[in-house]
């Protein structure tokens, strides 16, 4: 039989950016909180994730901004070239006229360290508890309360769950017609080496995106400029019943054969890449009911190529602590979601747009390329402006 526990305070499901994020949150407005994370420890598993100003800001309310500073590294430019020319299409400087724009710098960072400094940050609050190896397995009701049963047969009883457990959320299913992600067609590559290691063609410390006929690449320096983070994404099909798994070399072949040499100089390396399937949710503004609600990509993962998912975590959290500090539970959820559900749709919906415009080949690449290339770096950023201008702290 289930053993019964003392009604906890708010429970999080999941440890990753969107849990940790939220728990600090729910510690800056004095609201206690229990993430309950499935993994044993956590991961140093990921690689590079960007954190523009948006971004930025969050960290900085949820108090976590110090703990991460080390690790940050801020390129001074984005580079877009053609992939299979080689050529530079458009080069956007990223400086201190970035940051005066967008009150914040644009910095990326490795997913680990970003995880560590968020960790390291709820371990200061003593209103944060965290319990690893710790599946939750449903949400139920009983007497009235809600109770989070674990794998592991227990149940505990509290006033409200956020379901921060990702894409493949288990809290999710607990909501009305709840999604299920599908796969968009997309395999994304990642690998990590130190920096000396990166081919000499390649060795830059600016963000360098190479568009190429049906995938891209993406490389730029982390841990604090010691590694470089390696994003090849090809367009095809996902075989497998896991949703990362190591890969071959080989399967880059086809996005590599038609790369100008620079980019091929990758393919002599001996690489380790690891691949995830390249997944979304369609948006659904169904995120919350009564006292439970989701968090970061649980309610709206998606494609990664405007490099905004733990960025829309961290400004997920910001808003719901504020919006339960001033509206309680149930009344602060729906608020929470009335608030971040139009900018997390429009973000799903413009990274699907950017993969098809980073892919084009014939005419329509050609075309690409053109306007890219007659379009001035400040118009190209006032096109992102409504991503980077973002402040969670507006809302
Ligand atoms: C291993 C990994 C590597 C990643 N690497 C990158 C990267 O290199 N670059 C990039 O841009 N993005 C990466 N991402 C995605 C990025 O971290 C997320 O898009 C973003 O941070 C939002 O994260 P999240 O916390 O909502 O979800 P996730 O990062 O998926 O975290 C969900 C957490 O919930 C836990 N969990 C799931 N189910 C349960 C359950 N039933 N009970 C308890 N715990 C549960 C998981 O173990 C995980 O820790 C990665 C995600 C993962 C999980």
């Amino acid at each position: 039989m289930r053993r019964a526990e003392a009604t906890h305070p708010m429970v999080v499901v999941g440890g990753g950016i969107a849990g940790l994020a939220t728990a600090l949150g729910l510690a800056r407005i004095g609201a206690d909180a229990l993430i309950l994370e499935q993994s044993p420890a956590f991961s140093e598993i990921g690689a590079g994730l960007q954190v523009g100003p948006n971004a930025a800001r969050a960290l900085r309310w949820l108090g976590a901004l110090d703990a991460i500073e080390p690790y940050l590294f801020a390129p001074p430019a984005i580079r877009i070239f053609d992939g299979p020319t080689g050529r530079e299409l458009m080069v956007i400087r990223l400086g201190a006229r970035f940051a005066q724009r967008f009150g914040e710098p644009y910095q990326v960072v490795h997913r680990a360290d970003l995880l560590m400094g968020l960790l390291s940050a709820t371990g200061s609050e003593p209103s944060i508890r965290v319990e690893t190896s710790a599946q939750v397995a449903e949400i139920g009701v009983e007497h009235g309360s809600l109770a989070v049963a674990t794998d592991d047969g227990r149940k505990l009883s509290t006033s409200g769950v956020i379901g921060a457990d990702g894409i493949r959320s288990t809290v999710r299913r607990s909501l009305p017609r709840s999604q299920e992600p599908r796969y968009r067609g997309y395999a994304i590559y990642r690998a990590l080496i130190p920096v000396a290691g990166m081919p000499e063609e390649l060795l830059d410390d600016c963000v360098c995106l190479w568009l190429c006929p049906g995938g891209h690449v993406v490389h730029y320096p982390v841990r604090s400029g010691r590694a470089m983070n390696i994003v090849a994404v090809t367009a095809s099909a996902w075989n497998s019943e896991r949703w990362s798994e190591p890969a071959l070399r080989d399967e880059l072949e086809p996005l590599f054969a038609r790369s100008c040499d620079a980019l091929r100089a990758l393919t002599q390396h001996p690489l380790i890449w690891t691949k995830w399937a390249g997944a979304d949710l369609e948006p659904s503004p169904v995120w919350s009911r009564g006292r439970l609600t989701l968090i970061g990509d649980a309610a709206h993962a998606t494609l990664p190529f405007l490099a905004q998912g733990a960025a829309m975590s961290l400004e997920d959290a910001v808003v719901l602590a504020r919006t339960l500090r001033r509206n309680g539970i149930s009344d602060g959820f729906e608020l929470y979601v009335r608030l971040r559900y139009e900018r997390t749709r429009r973000l799903t919906l413009a990274s699907r747009k950017a993969g098809w415009q980073y892919h084009l080949d014939g005419l329509p690449r050609k075309a690409r390329n053109g306007i890219l290339s007659a379009t001035s770096p400040d118009r190209f950023l006032n096109r992102l402006s409504w991503i980077y201008s973002y402040d969670p702290l507006a809302d």
